[in-house]
């Protein structure tokens, strides 16, 4: 079988330790199994993505001795192609424009007595605007995906194959966790186009890719994306979630964590074999 991973960073802070380590984890799998590595920018919310960003993680993943096999692929090139992907899963009657403010929705979720559930975006939806027409969309509406309406087009629910030590196996994704601690995810933004969710689905199929290895912060995204890949008709990749790098305090590591950034090591001398060792590697 290839094996087609691929690295997608956001260009909206400098690469640290916890980019260094999935990026290397995903550039060695691929390289040991014989297949190909690839990048993408993830630079969809161009209010947040910068150019010198994009430069500099380009930079690092090069000094730390990575090579890809095709030139990246960056979002913003291919907004035309979130919008078809967009535009069927509205035409098949899974979608509905939303104008719910975060506020709106913190005020709507938070039952005294249970509070909010929060999925992989923040609270989930608790289905205000479900129901709207699409042809009452206005410009700044969101657009979600009605979840148990696309769960009833399929005719089976995924399975996730996972390969990643929190989780390793066959993961059959249910109906109950779908709506209830997932909930219909925004596909749209008004300032930003596609979500990430949707941008990422596609660009994965775009990609041919096999393999997803990143970050264990995003395996509750990937059932959301799991069932987008399948409403659109992609087949799934296997999944790798890694372990994440945590600072002193245990925390993981964020964009703001520029002390951990690949440049200042680099800058105080450090080899990429040395980044290797402090992520375990
Ligand atoms: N761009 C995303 C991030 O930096 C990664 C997306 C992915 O690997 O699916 O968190």
């Amino acid at each position: 079988m290839t094996f087609r991973t691929r690295f997608a960073p956001s260009p909206t802070g400098p690469l640290h330790l916890g980019h260094a380590y999935s990026a290397i984890l995903a550039h060695d799998m691929a390289r040991a199994a014989g297949g190909a590595f690839l990048l993408r920018i993830d630079d969809i919310d161009q209010t947040r993505a910068r150019p010198e960003w994009e430069a500099l993680i380009l930079e690092d993943i090069a000094w730390l001795g990575l090579s890809w096999d095709a030139a990246p692929r960056r979002q913003s090139d291919h907004l035309p192609a979130y919008r078809a992907a967009l535009d069927r899963l509205s035409a098949m009657g899974l979608t509905y424009p939303c104008r719910c403010s975060r506020r709106d929705i913190r005020e709507a979720a938070s039952a005294p007595q249970e509070g909010a559930t929060h999925g992989p975006d923040g609270i989930v939806y608790p289905g205000t605007c479900r129901g709207r027409p699409m042809a009452e969309a206005g410009p700044g509406d969101a657009i979600r995906l009605d979840m148990a309406r696309a769960l009833d087009t399929l005719a089976d629910l995924p399975t996730l194959t996972e390969t990643g030590p929190a989780h390793a196996g066959a993961i059959p994704l249910t109906r109950d966790h779908l709506i209830h601690g997932i909930g219909d995810a925004v596909l749209a933004r008004p300032a930003m186009g596609a979500s990430y969710h949707l941008s990422v689905v596609v660009d994965d199929a775009a990609q041919a890719i096999t393999h997803v290895i990143r970050g264990e912060d995003l395996f509750e995204a990937a059932q959301l994306q799991a069932v987008l890949a399948s409403l659109l008709g992609h087949p799934l990749p296997t999944y790798h979630h890694h372990r994440l790098i945590r600072d002193d305090h245990g925390k993981r590591l964020a964009k703001r964590d520029d002390a951990r950034a690949i440049r200042l090591y680099r800058a105080e001398g450090a080899t990429p074999q040395d980044i290797r060792r402090m992520v375990g590697l």
